[in-house]
């Protein structure tokens, strides 16, 4: 199989789905038949999640190698440094290794229970992301992913230093970022921009979450901090008790932002799913129709 970093390296933008380690049989059939329905869109990658701990964690490392065994995917394992000792990583890259996995989205993770709480290692694991793209880096031919933050990271006190620590990552190994989710074009054209003009090339991918229920909207700053547009909200208020509008509304303004993000030159879409293909798949087939569309009016110029 090419790597992965070959075909981010490509003139096409990448499409790319993320799903998560479901907990009952019934997700589990479920979350099936929305990798069988994305497989058949021939992505260039789908990212499995890495829970806080316990057995969410073992099922991220089955699903991901079932992925890797069942399907025509390439599934990326998202792999924290939370409450693991280096020996613990080193056996879990190992059992990727074995697997013919060959991607692992590194990241340092935030504290279980609450994300918000000071951050404390593991005794012998590690402090930051670039240790652990390190260690990967050193166990194999894997290609690297490293998260970004169009908004910068909730921890950092500045721009320059959230840029720095980024760019360390990369130098550290990285093949490829994949941003945190955001609601703004502008917050990641600012950090690509910012990450270009600190020497670094890297690829870094938007993140796309549909938002179609103002019940969400609360969960997701807590998650990742991210603004939310008062006018969408405002419309999703509206559609409160209308889940088709609802959809709608988060479905037409997610695929505005993927379009004016390929537009901008953004190297790939990644789409969150919730193991629901609904959404994703619906933005991605309005992006491929204009995308089409722009296609047959350039060969008529
Ligand atoms: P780091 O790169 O280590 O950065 C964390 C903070 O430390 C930043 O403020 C950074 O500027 C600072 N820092 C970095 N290096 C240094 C240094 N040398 N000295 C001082 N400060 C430094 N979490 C999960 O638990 N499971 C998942 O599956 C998951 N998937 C994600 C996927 C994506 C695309 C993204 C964007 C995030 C994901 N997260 C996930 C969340 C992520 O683990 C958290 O956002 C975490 O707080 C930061 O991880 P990081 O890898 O960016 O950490």
């Amino acid at each position: 199989m090419i790597a992965l970093r070959d075909v981010l390296g490509r003139k096409e933008p990448s499409f790319s789905f993320e799903f998560f380690p479901p907990k009952t049989d019934a997700a589990t059939r479920s979350l099936w038949q929305t990798i069988r329905r994305v497989e058949r869109l021939a992505p260039a990658f789908v990212s499995v999640t890495y829970g806080a701990g316990g057995s969410s964690r073992d099922r991220t490392v089955e699903l991901t190698k079932h992925i890797a065994a069942a399907t025509t995917l390439r599934p990326i394992a998202h792999l924290t440094a939370v409450g693991h000792s280096v020996t613990e990583l080193r056996h879990i890259i190992g059992q990727y290794a074995d697997a013919g996995v060959r991607d692992i989205l590194a990241l340092r993770g935030d504290p279980p229970g609450d994300p918000n709480a000071p951050w404390a290692p593991h005794p012998e694991g590690f402090t930051h992301a670039h240790e652990l793209v390190s260690l990967i880096r050193g166990l194999g031919d894997f290609s690297i992913g490293v998260a970004a933050f169009p908004e910068r990271h909730p921890r950092s006190p500045d721009w320059d230093s959230d840029i720095r620590h980024f760019v360390a990552k990369c130098r550290a190994g990285a093949d490829y970022a994949i941003t945190q989710m955001f609601f703004h074009v502008e917050d990641y054209l600012r950090l690509r921009d910012r990450v270009v003009a600190a020497g670094c090339d890297l690829p870094v991918i938007p993140e796309i979450m549909p938002a179609t229920d103002i019940r969400q909207v609360g969960r997701f700053a807590r998650l990742s901090g991210a603004a939310f547009p008062e006018e969408l909200a405002h419309r999703l208020d509206a559609a409160r008790d209308r889940p088709a509008d609802g959809h709608r509304i988060g479905v037409e303004y997610a695929t505005a932002m993927a379009e004016r993000l390929l537009a901008e030159g953004a190297p790939g879409l990644h789409y969150i799913t919730l193991n629901r293909s609904t959404a994703a798949l619906e933005i991605h087939g309005n992006v491929l129709n204009s995308r089409s569309a722009q296609h047959v009016l350039a060969n008529h110029h």
